[in-house]
């Protein structure tokens, strides 16, 4: 995925928000970023506080980003396994070798805004 493109549209997001709720600036987002999402959390920081310095409201927003482990759960037996970081994903139940279906850490999303 392009991280430059990405930061663009949460500033574009983040630009209707300030609008919509009539805000002079955005001081704070958290943004939630499965670790399975393709997303390069280093690269997406490093766009946004690129575009940072061009945008006047966000000129001093603290963004913070919470990396959500990838959550898979067999389509069998209903076990659920987790993979962090430091794990491999696998896709096959280690009990009973049928698929597992992602249900979290694909996620890229604007989780919190503040602004005044
Ligand atoms: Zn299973």
């Amino acid at each position: 995925m392009h991280e430059g493109a990405i930061a663009e549209s949460i500033v574009d997001i983040l630009r209707d928000v300030k609008k919509d709720n009539d805000l002079e600036k955005i001081t704070y987002v958290k943004l939630r970023v499965g670790i399975f999402s393709g997303v390069m959390v280093d690269a997406l920081m490093f766009a946004l506080n690129a575009l940072k310095n061009e945008e006047e409201f966000i000129v001093d927003t603290k963004f913070e980003v919470e990396e959500v482990d990838v959550k898979a759960r067999c389509v069998l037996c209903d076990k659920v396994y987790m993979f962090d970081k430091t794990t491999e994903v696998c896709f096959l139940c280690p009990q009973c070798n049928m698929p597992l279906e992602i249900e979290s850490g694909k996620e890229m999303e604007i989780a919190v805004v503040e602004g005044e």
